[in-house]
């Protein structure tokens, strides 16, 4: 008999060398190389003998150790404050998605109107709200594969993979305009936020692709923000606020 965790089990059985070896792994994975240790002793020592069944107990670790690794990943690929996806998600995602010239892509850079001002007037706490509001309301409605990411402090980038110029356009206007109409003296008497937009319709090599965001962004602000602005053959156009 061994003790794995303090359940005694029988010696053998390639199933359970098996377990103790994804429980190393996993172990390992996150660095505790103590336990990762221990667990591949008892796996070596197990290939030197003889057979057992997998006990119930050691099932159960090893499922929750293969959920508490999923759960550190996807930790990893979002935005603490926001929960929506971080700068490394987008990064990896958009080499890839822009890559392929089969799916089109069109990206919108999305960023909070006068939000310093926001800090300054009702502090940063209310700040730090207004952010996860903006992220939860930008994350409303995207299309499938599409998804929004928090780009750096309060800019934020929905992906629109495979849908039109048109749809893309919609997705980003309806976006500007629930954050528009949301509620906002609700979470602060005299509170009012909007962002402005770039889109990016057409694709093009990546950080092309992402200076046209940022360039139609800027174009929004001095459009007199609360706007989408997007190119339409050479010209760019803004999609203009109607209270
Ligand atoms: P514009 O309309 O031109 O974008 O003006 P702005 O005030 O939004 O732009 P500016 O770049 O001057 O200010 C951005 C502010 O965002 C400053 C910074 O303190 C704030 N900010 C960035 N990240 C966070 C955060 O995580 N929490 C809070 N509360 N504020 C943040
Ligand atoms: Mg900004
Ligand atoms: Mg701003």
């Amino acid at each position: 008999m061994t003790e794995v965790n303090g359940v005694s089990l029988p010696w053998g059985d390639a199933g359970l060398l098996r377990v103790h070896e994804s429980i190393a792994e996993m172990l390992a994975s996150r660095g505790d190389w103590r336990r990762a240790y221990e667990h591949l002793r008892i796996a070596f020592d197990l290939a030197c003998a003889g057979s057992a069944a997998i006990p119930e107990q050691l099932r159960r670790e090893v499922d929750r150790l293969r959920r508490e690794q999923e759960q550190v990943r996807e930790e990893s690929l979002r935005d603490a404050l926001t929960a929506v996806y971080n700068r490394r998600y987008l990064d990896r995602r958009l080499a890839d998605l822009l890559s392929d010239a089969r799916t089109p892509t069109a990206v919108a850079l999305a960023d909070i109107d006068l939000f310093k001002a926001v800090n300054d007037t009702f502090g940063h706490l209310v700040g730090d709200q207004v952010l996860r509001r903006v992220a939860a309301l930008l994350r409303e409605d995207l299309p499938a594969n599409g998804f929004c990411a928090r780009y750096g402090g309060e800019e934020f980038m929905l992906v629109l993979p495979g849908v039109s110029a048109s749809a893309a356009l919609c997705i980003a206007e309806r976006a500007r305009t629930r954050v528009a109409e949301h509620p906002w003296s609700a979470v602060c008497s005299g509170l009012a936020v909007t962002i402005s937009v770039g889109i990016a319709l057409d694709q093009g090599e990546g950080p092309r692709q992402l200076g046209e965001a940022d360039r139609l962004l800027y174009a929004a602000k001095h459009g007199g923000r609360n706007r989408v602005a997007y190119r339409e053959r050479e010209a760019v156009r803004l999609i203009e606020y109607r209270p």
